[in-house]
């Protein structure tokens, strides 16, 4: 008995020891909000004071530190994710190929530009979208790729630019989960025909609600301004005091998603933080999978060109000799031992109830569109298994010392025990 679950973490086998907060206010980050707050300014939609706006001086720092040309920031990942596909030209009844592993916006998103989200499986081992299950999937209507990095893992980018530069069509990458991530010494977000990111308050950059779209084509960014605009683009010569930051061009119909000038600052303090707390993250997690490995667990693996891991969760397989138990109830018992937040990995997209097509009025727009949009049709083995046997835990627990992992992988290793022992309690 004793231990029970407790949002607090006082009631666990830490005796009290609480969990890093996340996120965490950079040095800074409250000078620049309050800077903002007494500028008049805190839209880029405000007349200009001659000087370049908080969104223009985050996207600049935000695109070199990617080594990328340009950034769009946006109001959400969601939104980043909405403009890089129309963007890119998919449209009313056009599939996308998704990975069947994924938070719900991976679908929606493409459902929210009327297009179809074909759900292709992952590889077992990285979680990601595995490039011969995309290949599998295209047919005459595919337009376009969207890939994962899922957890702390990255996708065989090489893999999925070269299915898609085959089939004509536009990867775009969802780098929502691995800011400051990389692949043969490039960052995660410059492989795809757009990247995009998401600053939501669990993400491991962030401004609460936030995103960004990142492209080397200067015609993909022109679009995506215009789509996050309201029609409208940054003015190409800087404005005078008092007129309009943004010109009416009417070249491209948008919708307002954009990022406030509160964002932005805080973006900017944050992101100065960003590789300390990554690296952090990857010390931590080396140790732990080093400890949970020794009790038979798999650790989630990354894709073979990664030079540099982020982690927004630690992903990690039960023991085969758990293979026939559902992961739930393990993942319950370390979380009230912890009192941290363990869970199963997201289940596959057709079967969440998060992806629910039907219960929008708009995408009836056209016969047989609903049907092609039912997740019903669809069991993918590696999405199904991962879902029944990998634990995952925010990146918060990462931010932590050594002792923090050796108290998850003691509490992994009682658990195990007692489940692994026929006379369980
Ligand atoms: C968080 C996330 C998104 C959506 O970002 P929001 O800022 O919440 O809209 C999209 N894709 C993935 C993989 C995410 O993790």
């Amino acid at each position: 008995m004793g231990a029970a679950p407790s949002a607090h973490g006082t009631r666990t086998v830490r005796g009290g020891r609480r969990w890093p907060h996340w996120p965490q206010p950079a040095p800074g980050a409250e000078a620049a909000l309050l800077d903002v707050l007494h500028s008049g300014r805190w839209s880029i939609a405000s007349p200009s004071d001659g000087t370049p706006t908080q969104e223009e001086r985050f996207a600049e720092d935000f695109a070199a530190y990617l080594g990328v040309r340009h950034c769009v920031p946006t109001a959400s990942g969601t939104a980043a994710l909405m403009t890089a596909l129309e963007a890119c030209g998919v449209g009313a009844g056009d599939e996308v190929i998704v990975p069947a592993l994924s938070w719900a916006a991976s679908a929606s998103t493409v459902a929210g530009v009327n297009a179809v989200p074909v759900f292709a499986d992952v590889d077992p081992d990285t979680l990601c979208l595995d490039p011969a299950a995309a290949e599998a999937a295209i047919t005459p209507a595919t337009r376009a790729i969207v890939v994962v990095h899922l957890y702390s893992a990255v996708a065989d980018l090489d893999g999925l630019r070269a299915v898609a530069d085959r089939h004509g069509l536009a990867l775009i990458e969802d780098s929502a989960q691995a800011h400051g991530a990389s692949y043969r010494g490039r960052r995660v977000g410059t492989f795809g025909d757009v990247g995009t990111f998401s600053t939501h308050h669990t993400k491991v950059l962030s401004s609460g609600e936030g995103g960004a779209a990142v492209t080397d084509d200067p015609v993909l960014a022109r679009r995506i301004e215009h789509l996050r605009a309201d029609g409208r683009t940054r003015s190409p010569r800087r404005p005078a005091a008092g007129l309009p930051e943004l010109v009416e061009t009417g070249e491209l119909m948008g919708s307002n998603r954009c990022l406030s000038e509160f964002q932005s600052a805080l973006l900017i303090a944050q992101l100065k933080v960003l590789d300390e707390q990554n690296a952090r993250r990857r010390d931590n997690a080396e140790l732990l999978d080093g400890l949970l490995g020794k009790l038979g667990c798999r650790p989630q693996a990354t894709s073979g060109q990664t030079t540099a891991r982020t982690y927004f969760g630690y992903a990690v397989g039960l023991p085969d000799s758990l293979r026939d138990q559902p992961s739930g109830p393990v993942a319950e018992a370390l979380t009230a031992r912890l009192g941290l937040h363990v869970r199963p990995v997201y289940r596959p997209l057709y079967e969440s109830p998060l992806y629910a097509p039907g219960t929008r009025r708009r995408f009836d727009f056209a016969p047989g569109h609903l049907k092609r949009l039912d997740p019903g049709r669809y069991d993918l083995p590696a999405a199904d298994r991962a879902a029944r046997t990998f634990l995952t835990f925010h990146h918060a627990a990462l931010l932590g010392d050594a002792s923090d992992m050796r108290d998850i992988a003691a509490a992994f290793r009682h658990v195990l025990d007692l489940r692994a022992s026929p006379a369980r309690c």
